[in-house]
């Protein structure tokens, strides 16, 4: 439980979220548990309008009955369910959190408060949220329409809801939605979030006794301006703002001394897109001696203007992730991706020189794919070698032009309920089973082909078999036995009839 208050003070508000990762098992299990920032940063505005805020966290909760002592201590007036928009677990919109923040909206609502929600799924889905029992929705950038709702509920300014831009309300029986509200485009002006709100040590804890070091999540920027025809933006749309690289290294210096990370993602959608800006901040970094190893994501064809590479290795990057998404340029271009399959290999080649590791983004089933596009997919990740993959099927997300395309398709069944459902929602070119047999299939070659290189590289240096050496070699050998049982079943599966998944599933 955290909140700076005694427990008889009334609170004003009590901001929670809905992303559980004991719901995500996927998650659980790579336990890589990072604050939800933009609650954080929710609470850093709320304290501006001299609200009394307090936070229950559910990124490490139990369930959501974990909210009620938390309620029955600061007896907030506002309860507000504020997901964190720079996640991207809590953009896939997941059936499973959105089980919990009706359950949540429930709880508060018993409990006397009133309730007010935020979320790309809230945002999608007023009219859920509202059957639901939410008092409020907020749609597009929150923090500014938080507080102007928050204040106006709580100082009894009586505004009229339908004057609060960016604001859905109950009316009638039904729910009214306000015009969008302006973003906030001098994003150096925000405060930093309110870290002080959170429980470090537990995910400290978490992460040392699991990986050995402590990763704490910031962001430069908000929005991106790319078109990926897939890609949900229900907050930013195409805006594309950023913080200045001084802004970023003062919050650096500031975690440094308050929690003293080891590593820091960069959770923005593209991390230095604005011309100059990664040189600036790799000069910052340096001259203010704040070099923290990160991960950060970014585009094959970014990564190849300005000598970015070599300025993103001065300024500490460790890993850069690439959404290569496939290796047909057939399908990077159905996607509107906008890249070219030439900018992956290079992109690769050229941060393996710089000693920064490579993730790529990998995504099966858009429609047109075939069997020849899969295996060029495969290709490429075998020739680029990247150190890490992350493997996903194509997921309609409301608002995308791909949603869109596929709608008419489209079931009862339109989420999935964690990040390992994988469910095709659409008819695919395959069989559902067929795509999950494909993601298992190859994350057993990329094991291989990684731990073959892994033994390359031991027999010329025999001294650097340390235990990530050993682990690639262990996962070599038992998914080189079982991949000839799982080829065999793909082959299978290859034949069922393509299929929508039931309205059951
Ligand atoms: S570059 Fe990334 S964040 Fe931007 S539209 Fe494409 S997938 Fe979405």
């Amino acid at each position: 439980m955290n909140g700076s208050h005694g427990s008889n003070y009334m609170t004003d508000v009590l901001l929670t979220h809905s992303y559980f990762l004991r719901f995500d098992p996927k998650e659980y299990r790579a336990m890589k548990p990072y604050p939800p920032l933009g609650t954080l940063y929710a609470a850093s505005f709320l304290r501006q309008h001299k609200l009394s805020v307090a936070l229950q966290d559910m990124m490490l909760a139990e369930s959501e009955e974990d909210l009620v002592p938390a309620l029955l201590q600061h007896k907030p007036k506002l309860l507000v369910i504020y997901d964190d928009q720079f996640n991207y677990l809590t953009k896939m919109c997941l059936g499973r959190m959105r089980e919990a923040a009706f359950r949540m909206i429930q709880i508060g609502k018993q409990h006397g408060t009133t309730v007010i929600v935020f979320s790309s799924d809230a945002t999608d889905h007023l009219d859920k949220y509202f059957a639901h029992g939410a008092d409020y929705v907020i749609c597009g950038e929150a923090e500014n329409t938080l507080a102007e709702l928050a204040v106006s509920l709580l100082q009894s300014q009586d505004k009229s809801p339908n004057t609060i831009h960016g604001l859905a309300y109950r009316s009638n029986g039904s729910y009214e939605k306000n015009p969008r509200r302006e973003l906030v485009d001098n994003l150096d002006e925000i405060h930093f979030p309110a870290w002080d709100l959170i429980d470090l040590q537990r995910y400290r804890n978490a992460w040392i006794a699991r990986h050995g070091y402590f990763s704490l999540n910031l962001v430069t920027t908000r929005g991106c301006p790319f078109h990926c025809n897939w890609c949900a933006k229900p907050i930013y749309g195409q805006v594309y703002h950023t913080r200045s690289p001084e802004n970023v290294v003062e919050e650096m210096k500031f975690l440094k001394q308050f929690a003293n990370p080891n590593h820091l993602w960069f959770a923005d959608d593209i991390f230095g897109l604005k011309p100059g800006w990664i040189p600036l901040f790799a000069d910052t970094v340096n001259n203010q001696n704040v070099k923290i190893p990160f991960k950060c994501l970014s585009r094959a064809d970014l990564l190849l203007k300005e000598d970015t590479v070599r300025h993103l290795q001065r300024a500490g990057c460790e890993t850069v992730w690439l959404g290569a998404e496939s290796g047909s340029q057939k399908i990077l271009d159905a996607m509107d991706k906008g890249t070219t399959i030439e900018q992956i290999y290079e992109a690769a080649s050229q941060l393996r020189q710089s000693n920064i590791r490579v993730g790529f983004f990998l995504q099966f089933g858009y429609p047109g794919e075939t069997k020849s596009d899969i295996e060029k997919t495969l290709q490429v990740v075998k020739d680029c070698k990247p150190d890490e993959i992350g493997v996903s099927v194509s997921y309609p997300l409301p608002g995308t032009k791909f949603y869109d395309r596929v709608k008419s398709q489209l079931h009862e069944k339109q989420n999935w309920r964690d990040s390992q459902d994988l469910d095709m929602m659409f008819a695919g070119e395959y069989h559902p089973d067929f795509y999950r047999a494909l993601h298992r299939i190859v994350h057993k070659k990329f094991s291989v082909w990684r731990g073959i290189r892994t033994a390359q590289e031991v027999l010329v240096h025999p001294t650097g078999l340390g235990k990530r050496a050993l682990r690639s070699l262990a996962s070599m050998l038992y998914h080189g036995m079982t991949l000839p049982f799982e080829l065999k079943k793909l082959e299978q599966l290859e034949h069922l009839p393509r299929h929508v998944n039931s309205p059951n599933n």
